[in-house]
């Protein structure tokens, strides 16, 4: 936006000039003093974790939930995380950042598994800029020691544009990361830019469908071809498959009798803080035991 308005100023010249300049002055203001904030909330503890259920829809399971990193900011309130992801990844604080969601999000896991809620996992969003760091590996091999949790129960999502950023060193640490026994998801898969030649190269074990397909999947016959596609790529690939997104019962039956089993989404939950979170694996654990199959009010 701040080159539109060069351009436009200089287009205009004269008192717009001033204008435009006045104008990127003010969002080159914000930008620095997002910065700052930013470079201050770790600190300060501002950044929250809300957890999403992820569900088996066959048996009725919550058989995971996926980490989600929240900023409430004291003036700004809370700041959804494409407002400061990008700007974390300009500025390398995704690097703090994502080390502290990571041992967080292990940590509350291992909290709710000695609560007696096994066999579940935790889904950990990670950035381009952590795949690249020198010694990242290690570092999740050292938060699973600390947290006492078997790497399996670990699944980090990685997206197609991160692991093109530099496939050749995307596939080594994938294939370490796979040798510490943790499982990886493909994130928004279907949106990004690489190739079937790539992702047979990939040792993940999750392909995610991205939202973004799943929206109109009931109504647009291209999204409905491309999702059952993606389906039926894993099931041959013998990989799991699982939507996002997933908002109405039609969806979910859509995608159910199509061999997705597992489904996110809002229809099931929305992200919630992690004592909402236990709350809704308690109930999910009592309707089971009371004989039903039937997550989160589905019928
Ligand atoms: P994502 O990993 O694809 O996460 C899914 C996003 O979809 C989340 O948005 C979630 O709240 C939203 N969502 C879930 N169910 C539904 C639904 O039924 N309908 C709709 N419309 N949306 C749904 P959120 O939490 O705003 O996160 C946005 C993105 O920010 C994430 O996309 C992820 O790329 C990034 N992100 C979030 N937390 C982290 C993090 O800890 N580290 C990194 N590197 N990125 C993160
Ligand atoms: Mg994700
Ligand atoms: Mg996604
Ligand atoms: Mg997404």
């Amino acid at each position: 936006r701040a080159d539109i308005a060069m351009f436009r100023a200089k287009e205009l010249g004269g008192d717009n000039y001033k204008f435009y300049t006045h104008a990127m002055r003010e969002q080159l203001g914000e930008r620095v003093q997002m910065e700052n904030a930013l470079r201050q909330a770790l600190e300060r503890r501002e950044f929250v974790l809300y957890y999403q259920p992820q569900v088996d829809i066959g048996s009725g399971r919550i058989v995971g939930m996926e980490a989600l990193i929240r900023w409430q900011h004291p003036e700004m309130g809370m700041v959804a995380p494409g407002r400061f992801i990008p700007l974390a990844e300009e500025t390398g604080m995704i690097l703090p950042m994502g080390a502290w969601v990571l041992r967080s999000a292990c940590q509350q896991l291992r909290t709710w598994q000695s609560e007696g809620h096994r066999n579940l996992r935790v889904a950990v969003n990670v950035s381009a800029r952590q795949m690249a760091e020198q010694g990242f590996v290690g570092s999740v091999a050292d938060v699973l020691v600390e947290a006492g949790l078997d790497p399996t129960c670990l699944e980090l999502e990685l997206t197609e544009s991160l692991v093109m950023n530099d496939v050749e060193h995307a596939i080594v640490v994938m294939r370490q990361l796979k040798k510490l026994g943790v499982k990886l998801a493909i994130d928004d898969f279907g949106t990004g830019y690489s190739s079937l030649a790539h992702l047979k190269r990939f040792t993940v074990d999750v392909l995610k469908i991205d939202q973004a397909f799943v929206r109109d999947l009931t109504v647009d016959p291209d999204d409905a071809a491309i999702v059952t596609t993606i389906i039926a790529l894993a099931a041959n690939l013998n990989l799991q498959v699982i939507s996002e997104g997933v908002e109405t019962l039609e969806q979910l039956s859509f995608l159910r009798a199509h061999g997705c089993s597992q489904m996110q989404g809002y229809y099931f939950s929305r992200p919630v803080p992690a004592s909402a979170f236990g709350a809704v694996l308690d109930e999910n654990d009592a309707r089971l035991a009371a004989g039903s199959a039937a997550p989160l009010g589905v019928a």
